[in-house]
């Protein structure tokens, strides 16, 4: 696939938490032809660019999954309970489109329902909006109805129900899961311009399931890989519609932002260091954060002794239905990456 169709395909792709199916076949597919292709029981995949190379193994992640929502129960009217797959604003749910994978694995159309104003009370309207108050809609009136008519129930999973656009002038996509399908569209484009050259270190491609409930995959991928350095691509949140210009640390078209802190990492100072000095160099643009909140799968690798840093491409409105992200910055991200990896000798990572 090219490019930007592969980007397209990857957002539009269904792949909640524990779900990925749909995705890893994808990475599979772009993927054919690589040494060490290998996909573990969890849907994690793992690939080796050059395995016969020299030097510091070096594994690029990005991870397969998606926010999205789990069925728990079905009422008596037909609507349905349910819990979310990672971390979603309860305020961004009310009156948005969902497609539900039944059990036959067709996708049904439902909505999260909100109630009309005509039913609300004065106070129902002041109420900051509550998951367990919330049903999802198939337009089923009865429980019979939804399990055996529309074959959804009990553990089904859900995403939005977007179709990715692209639009080529400003270079802008819009859609859903840009975290972290962008990055996964990065690493594999990444992966594709190391393959044949001459290198200085073993690359090797990570993409794990289950970031968004705890980093669960990418563990699976770290011990089948044993990586010295780890880069993490990420969809990360932008902030240029929220912060004081002089907050601002992800903005759309500035190129990906390398992560110094989050709660789950504080960014291994000098291979930091290295990659804004390479970018710089390069001419690459990049943007610096420092985050109170977030986590990424480097959270959980860095502990275990491996310096890692975040590549970050950054989305508009993460963790809800319509995301913005740019091909400026995925470029950027890609280029940034490609650099790296031609760069990072036992040397440099010695120096570390
Ligand atoms: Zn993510």
């Amino acid at each position: 696939m090219k490019e930007i169709e592969r980007i397209i395909a990857l957002s539009n792709a269904f792949g909640p938490s524990g779900f990925e199916d749909e995705v890893s076949k994808l990475v599979k597919d772009e993927l054919k032809g690589f040494d060490n292709l290998k996909e573990d029981k969890m849907r994690n995949v793992t690939c080796v660019v050059n395995p016969k190379g020299k030097g510091p193994k070096v594994m690029l992640d990005a991870h397969l999954d998606e926010v999205g929502l789990i069925v728990q129960a079905v009422k008596p009217n037909g609507t349905m309970n349910f819990l979310t797959l990672g971390r979603i604003m309860p305020p961004n749910l009310p009156s948005s489109s969902f497609k539900i994978r039944n059990k036959e694995g067709v996708d049904i159309p439902a909505v999260v329902a909100a109630k009309p104003p005509h039913f609300t009370s004065a106070k129902e309207r002041d109420a900051a909006p509550q998951i367990e108050n919330m049903v999802l809609d198939c337009g089923s009136v009865s429980q019979k109805m939804t399990e055996e008519v529309y074959k959804v129930g009990i553990a089904s999973p859900a995403v939005p129900n977007i179709n990715c656009i692209y639009d080529e002038e400003n270079r802008l996509f819009f859609g859903k899961a840009f975290d972290c399908r962008i990055g996964v569209a990065a690493e594999i484009e990444t992966l594709k311009r190391l393959k044949g050259k001459k290198l200085p270190c073993v690359v090797q491609g990570s993409f794990a399931a289950q970031e968004e409930v705890g980093d669960r995959g990418v563990y699976c991928n770290y011990k089948e890989l044993k990586p010295d350095v780890m880069i993490c691509f990420e969809g990360c949140p932008a902030d240029d519609t929220f912060q004081d210009p002089y907050m601002v640390q992800a903005a759309l078209y500035k190129g990906p932002m390398l992560r110094h802190f989050d709660v789950s990492m504080i960014t291994h100072p000098r291979f930091q260091k290295f990659a804004l000095d390479l970018a710089r160099k390069k001419n690459i643009p990049v943007q610096e954060s420092v985050r109170s909140g977030g986590g990424t799968n480097a959270g959980r690798i860095h502990q275990e002794g491996v310096p890692c840093i975040v590549i970050g491409i950054p989305v508009r409105y993460i963790h809800s239905s319509n995301c913005y992200c740019t091909l400026d910055d995925y470029e950027a991200a890609v280029h940034l990456a490609v650099e790296l990896a031609q760069a990072l000798s036992q040397e440099v990572v010695d120096s570390f």
